[in-house]
C-alpha cells in the first residue's frame, strides 16, 4: 500500500486545526500574515527518536488544544523531522528526545512565504539550553508545560493555549516538567531561513 500523496489527509487535517487555532489565538493571528490556500508538498518522511514519543502520547493533553495534538500524532510518522544541532553543540540526550518538523514554509509540508511554521516536541525533563537566532519567534503551548526563561524577562511557566515570543536575537532556553512537551512556533523576519545557535550572545 502507497501512501497517496505522503498522507495528503493527515497533513490537510493538522494544517486546518493549525489555521483553525491562528484564527482563535489573537498572539498568534498578529504574529504574521497567515497563508491562505498554501499548496501541499509531499516531503519524504525522515523520523527522528522523538517521532515516536509523539506518536505515543495518548495522556494527559488538553480538551482546548486536542485537534491539533491528535493531528500531530497522526502526522508524526509521515513529517519529515528535523534536529537543529549537532550531539556536540546539544549532547546526545537532547537529540535522543526532540524534534521538530516544518509544516508550512519554504521547506514545509505546505510551500508558504513570510512565516514558516513548525511542530516541535521535547520529552520529560529535559533542558533546551540557552540558544538564539535571528528570526522573530512566537511560540503556542499545545500540550505539556514547560519553564520558559528569556534575557531580560521573568521565567514564566507555561501551559496549553499560552503564547512566548522571542525577539530577534532575544537568548532563550526552555525546561520540561514531568511531561513532554508539545509546541507550534511560528517565525517571522529577516533570518527566517537561517538556523538557531547555542549560545547566550
Ligand atoms: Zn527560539
Amino acid at each position: 500500500m502507497t501512501l497517496p500523496l505522503h498522507g495528503y489527509a493527515a497533513f490537510n487535517r493538522l494544517w486546518t486545526a493549525l489555521s483553525r487555532t491562528v484564527r482563535a489565538t489573537p498572539d498568534l493571528a498578529g504574529f504574521a500574515r497567515w497563508p491562505q490556500n498554501a499548496r501541499f508538498s509531499p516531503r519524504p518522511p525522515a523520523p527522528v527518536p522523538a517521532t515516536r514519543q509523539l506518536a505515543g502520547w495518548t495522556e494527559g493533553t488538553a480538551p482546548e488544544t486536542a485537534e491539533l495534538h491528535h493531528g500531530a500524532r497522526m502526522v508524526a510518522p509521515l513529517a519529515e523531522w528535523r534536529l537543529a544541532y549537532s550531539e556536540a553543540d546539544a549532547g546526545a540526550h537532547m537529540l535522543a528526545n526532540y524534534g521538530f518538523f516544518e509544516l508550512a514554509g519554504t521547506r514545509g509540508h505546505f510551500l508558504a512565504e513570510g512565516v514558516r511554521a513548525y511542530l516541535a516536541y521535547w520529552g520529560p525533563g529535559l533542558h533546551y539550553d540557552w540558544h538564539l537566532h535571528e528570526a522573530e519567534e512566537i511560540y503556542y503551548v499545545v500540550s505539556g508545560q514547560a519553564l520558559f526563561e528569556a534575557a531580560g524577562e521573568a521565567p514564566a511557566m507555561l501551559g496549553p493555549g499560552q503564547t512566548r515570543a522571542h525577539a530577534a536575537n532575544q537568548p532563550h532556553a526552555m525546561t520540561t516538567t514531568d511531561q513532554p512537551l508539545l509546541a507550534v512556533i511560528l517565525w517571522r523576519g529577516e533570518g527566517m531561513n537561517g538556523s538557531p545557535r547555542m549560545g547566550r550572545a
